[in-house]
């Protein structure tokens, strides 16, 4: 998620305000909301923990956390200024090293504290990822990257990265754990509610190379593999069922932005034009724009 970057059309002095964003600038969580943010076992899958995050806001990515005799793998670890309070979280489970960290792509939310981690783990993602935080100036961009997969083994765990393409950005890596037959995808999956009330939609960040137009190719990808849980990018724990759900929403929205556009919609009537009411994603104006210039120059 990215969501305070489309507010309007200020994008590039919003871009400017993330990489100081600070815990004094988030909305600062309730006792209540703090409960739902801490570590928990992912059901049915020993050795995997998940650190939930419902928005690019106030809660960040999922982590996930495997933990093994050997050390621990973390996938994510949200906000710039999060390293304390994960470790917090992971030293309830095991005094045993953090030796891998992977980051599903290079946003704030979900790699903001990769320098953090870098002293003693190796931080890996797909070369595309590097790329963009390099060009943005973000810190600890992946100290190891990885083309079209990669694998980390430790103690009885492999975990695996692929990448299947362009989606939310051009360097998105699903993270799998194929003895657990669980996925995590970042922002190519995201599901519910934030912690402020409001729905989570797809965002396709143009900036960082994302694209619409292949994102459900890019989950034809993903559903290659053999999983049964899924830990999306920001929400609850998901089934496979409900990632071809989120493929088929994101197929009819494309559907029927394509047909609006071939019927000669201009990019200023498209906003009022398209009816997602059924998806339950309302789109923000400026983010069906973006998809509409997509598509139009496509
Ligand atoms: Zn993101």
């Amino acid at each position: 998620m990215l969501n305070k970057l489309i507010v309007g059309g200020l994008l590039v002095a919003s871009l400017v305000a993330v990489s100081v964003l600070s815990a004094q600038q988030r909305p600062a969580l309730t006792a209540e909301q703090e409960a739902r943010l801490q570590i928990q076992p992912v059901p049915g899958k020993p050795g995997l923990f998940i650190i939930p995050g419902f928005d690019g806001n106030m809660s960040g990515g999922n982590m996930a956390v495997r933990v093994t005799d050997e050390g621990v793998i973390l996938v994510d670890n949200k906000f710039a200024d999060s390293f304390a309070g994960i470790m917090q979280q992971v030293r309830k489970l095991t005094d045993a090293p953090i030796r891998y960290v992977l980051n599903t792509h290079s946003h704030f939310d979900h790699a903001g504290s990769n320098a953090d981690f870098m002293p003693a783990a190796q931080v890996i993602g797909h070369e595309n990822a590097r790329a963009n935080m390099l060009r943005n100036g973000d810190a600890g961009p992946p100290s190891v990257t990885y083309d079209g997969r990669t694998a980390v083994f430790m103690g009885d765990a492999e975990v695996q990265a692929h990448y299947f393409g362009r989606g939310h950005t051009s360097g998105d890596s699903v993270v799998y754990f194929p003895d657990l037959r669980t996925v995590h995808t970042g922002d190519l999956v995201l599901w519910g509610d934030r912690m402020d009330g409001t729905t989570l939609t797809p965002f396709i960040d143009y900036a960082n190379g994302g694209s619409a137009l292949a994102w459900t190719t890019t989950l034809d990808g993903l559903l290659t593999l053999d999983f049964d849980t899924v830990i999306p990018g920001h929400g609850p724990l998901l089934t496979r069922a409900d990632v071809l759900e989120f493929q088929d929403k994101f197929s009819r929205m494309m559907m029927r932005m394509t047909r609006l556009i071939d019927a000669g919609t201009s990019r200023d009537a498209i906003v009022t034009a398209i009816d997602l009411t059924d998806l339950n994603w309302p789109m923000a104006p400026e983010r069906l724009q973006a998809i509409y210039d997509e598509i139009y120059s496509r």
